[in-house]
């Protein structure tokens, strides 16, 4: 097989040149980090679900016309997508407080929000990723006033549904971190979701028994990580037929 070319290594994901012009192909790693890199592990089996996982969120989004950069999952570890210009933000919706939130603003975690809140981060690892506001991310021209208006409606839109979803098999989406970028055609710009939807980017409890079943497990040292990404593949009824004992998939081709 022809090699590929490695345009982008992060902390959880691999991204390589796709077949055809304008797609790359989004490998997902078992590599977990926390605290901005100063905490790193594996989770075993976490890049064969999140692939899953995200690949059925993104295509349930596409079917109410979110528009996604997903294309199609490819193999084990590896999905198409569409290469688009990254907005660089990280877009972070909250129903419940917790996290960042309830450290910063003393709002003891579980407490419901009044109603949805969303805030922005720059996304920068050397500076820590920091929380900016819209007037920042419009002045330093990150992104347009139009660019974040059409940020904040597909982010409601995606809370709503992705609300929904969750509570149909028991459980709470507190809060979810977006990336979105901007995709042409034809000398139209449109922005649609991007990176990954997964236990790694969202906060999510059991509703019966407020159980975390995503990163705060690894973050925190909760244990039992693996299992909570595989109960959440379960209960969205993806979760890979082979099980989750050989979840090696291909190596990376470098
Ligand atoms: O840490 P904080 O409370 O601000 O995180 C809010 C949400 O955004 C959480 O669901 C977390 O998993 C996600 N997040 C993320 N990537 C980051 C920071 C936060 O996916 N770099």
């Amino acid at each position: 097989m022809a090699r590929r070319r490695q345009l982008y290594e992060g902390k959880a994901k691999i991204l390589f040149e796709g077949p055809e012009p304008g797609t790359l192909v989004q490998y997902f790693k078992d590599d977990a980090t926390a605290f901005n890199a100063q905490k790193k592990g594996v989770i075993t089996g976490k890049g064969v679900l999140n692939n899953r996982i995200s690949e059925f969120i993104m295509m349930r989004l596409a079917e109410i016309g979110v528009p996604t950069h997903f294309v199609r999952r490819l193999n084990m570890r590896e999905q198409l997508i569409r290469e688009v210009e990254i907005i660089p933000l990280e877009v972070v919706i909250r129903n419940v407080a917790a996290g960042s939130m309830s450290t910063r603003l003393g709002i003891p975690e579980g407490t419901a929000l009044p109603r949805s809140i969303i805030e922005y981060y720059y996304k920068n690892d050397q500076l820590g990723d920091p929380m900016v506001a819209e007037e920042h991310i419009t002045a330093f021209g990150w992104a347009s006033v139009q660019d974040l208006d059409d940020i904040m409606a597909l982010a409601l839109r995606v809370n709503d549904f992705l609300t929904g979803l969750f509570l149909g098999v028991g459980i709470r989406l507190v809060d979810f971190k977006l990336e979105f970028g901007r995709l042409w055609e034809n000398e139209e710009m449109r922005i649609v979701l991007a990176d990954e939807i997964s236990p790694d980017s969202c906060r999510l409890w059991d509703t019966k028994t407020n159980e975390k079943l995503d990163k705060d497990r690894f973050r925190r040292d909760l244990g039992k990580v693996e299992e909570a990404y595989q109960e959440v593949a379960r209960r969205l009824g993806i979760l890979p037929e082979a099980g989750t004992r050989d979840m090696k998939g291909p190596e990376t081709m470098q």
